[in-house]
């Protein structure tokens, strides 16, 4: 037989079909439901926030933090190059211009290049940050992979210039601090508004799915009104806000109140699989395994092979390619979203490390499911394949 390791496959070895059988059921199986109250309480417990939204998937956390920010047409959010897109085209939903901003070493926004730009390419009138004459009003920090962003940095910064920060946690839902001023603070409870995602690669899924919170309740409200077609009466169809269609339903809630269950094996999972795989590069020439945050216990979401592109030779594609003939799937690091067809022509500010990174991270297979000698496997593989391109 031959073998096949996945990148990444959604785990249910809970109550995952019981919940979902029970919603079905019960007949409810849209947006209304017992099962979605459950869950935004058991996503609000666990991260020691007062209220949280469900929605339909991570985007839509995303959009509906962007429109509760107060992002219009023609304003400026501040977004990182090295992301998956959807963290960035809800700006281009509000017809708002992203600006992007390197990251730093954990690939998440670099304070030090976001003070520079607010500083030396903008001007402050004591309330309002301009660039170009445009408002900048919001900034997208994403916690990439599980690590956290220095985000003690940011939120001064934010505070300064009196900016929004929207927290893209969709790969970070268990990632806190441990140390320094946000001890105890978990990834998305830091900034104006928190996102999470329940997509199906993501630590735990219910198929589609997300969730929003924010450091104002009343927000978190306004949000779930927005959710729900900003209906404003229980019988009669009364609205007086435009609203979307974006709450999660009963059925993605069952499966997500059966996920919160297994969220801290989970993560205990990941984080053993990632002292594996550290163990088994240690020492080796051709890549290195990437890090995590020292003051953050993280969720170790996802893992990043730094190759060495001076000795390896063969294209990130080719590296691929012949590591999925070995029975591994692997995958790149995303493409530079500013170097995508709709962001083109937007304004970059000092580039270096997300390109950088752009071109050497390799992610590996990290499912909570995968085996200890399934792992020893993967890292072989990798070894035997970045040797052959780096001896020619
Ligand atoms: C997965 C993800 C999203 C989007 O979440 P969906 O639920 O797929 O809409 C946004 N940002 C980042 C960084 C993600 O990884």
């Amino acid at each position: 037989m031959s073998r096949f390791v996945p990148l990444s496959i959604p785990n249910f070895e809970g109550n995952e079909r019981k919940y979902v059988d029970d919603a079905i059921d019960q007949g409810w199986v849209s947006t209304g439901g017992a099962y979605i109250t459950k869950l935004e309480e058991k996503l609000a417990e666990f991260l020691h926030t007062d209220n949280v939204a469900a929605c339909q998937s991570g985007t839509a956390a995303l959009h509906l933090s962007m429109v509760e920010a107060g992002v219009r047409p023609g304003d400026v959010v501040l977004v990182p190059p090295l992301t998956f897109i959807a963290a960035v085209n809800p700006v281009k939903y509000q017809f708002a211009t992203p600006v992007f901003i390197d990251c730093d070493g954990s690939f998440c926004m670099d304070p030090v290049k976001l003070q520079a730009f607010c500083e030396s390419e903008c001007s402050f009138d004591g309330s309002q940050l301009r660039y170009n004459n445009q408002a900048v009003k919001a900034i997208v920090v994403v916690h990439v992979f599980g690590n956290m962003a220095d985000m003690a940095a940011i939120m001064d910064i934010a505070k300064k210039y009196n900016l929004k920060v929207i927290e893209d946690a969709t790969e970070a839902l268990g990632s806190k601090y441990i140390d320094g001023p946000l001890a105890g603070k978990y990834a998305g409870t830091i900034g104006d508004f928190g996102c999470y995602s329940f997509n199906g690669n993501k630590i735990i899924t219910t198929g589609g799915g997300g969730a929003v919170t924010a450091n104002d309740t009343k927000v978190v409200d306004h949000i779930r009104y927005l959710s729900t077609q900003a209906k404003d009466d229980v019988h009669y169809y009364i609205h007086n806000e435009v609203g979307y269609n974006y709450r999660m339903t009963n059925i993605q809630a069952a499966l997500g109140v059966a996920q919160m269950e297994e969220l801290p094996e989970f993560i205990c999972r990941k984080q053993a699989n990632y002292q594996l795989y550290r163990e088994l590069f240690e020492g080796f020439e051709l890549g290195k395994l990437i890090g995590f945050r020292e003051d953050t216990y993280s969720n170790m979401w996802f893992y990043s092979l730094e190759i060495d592109c001076d000795k390896v030779k063969g294209t990130m594609r080719e590296i691929i390619t012949a590591l999925e003939q070995c029975g591994v799937q692997t995958r790149a690091i995303w493409g530079l979203i500013n170097e995508q067809v709709p962001y083109k022509d937007e304004v970059t500010y000092k580039l270096e490390k997300a390109p950088y990174y752009a071109e050497r991270i390799l992610n590996l297979p990290s499912s909570t499911q995968i085996t200890k000698e399934e792992i020893e496997y993967v890292a072989a593989q990798v070894k035997k394949v970045l040797g052959e391109f780096a001896h020619g």
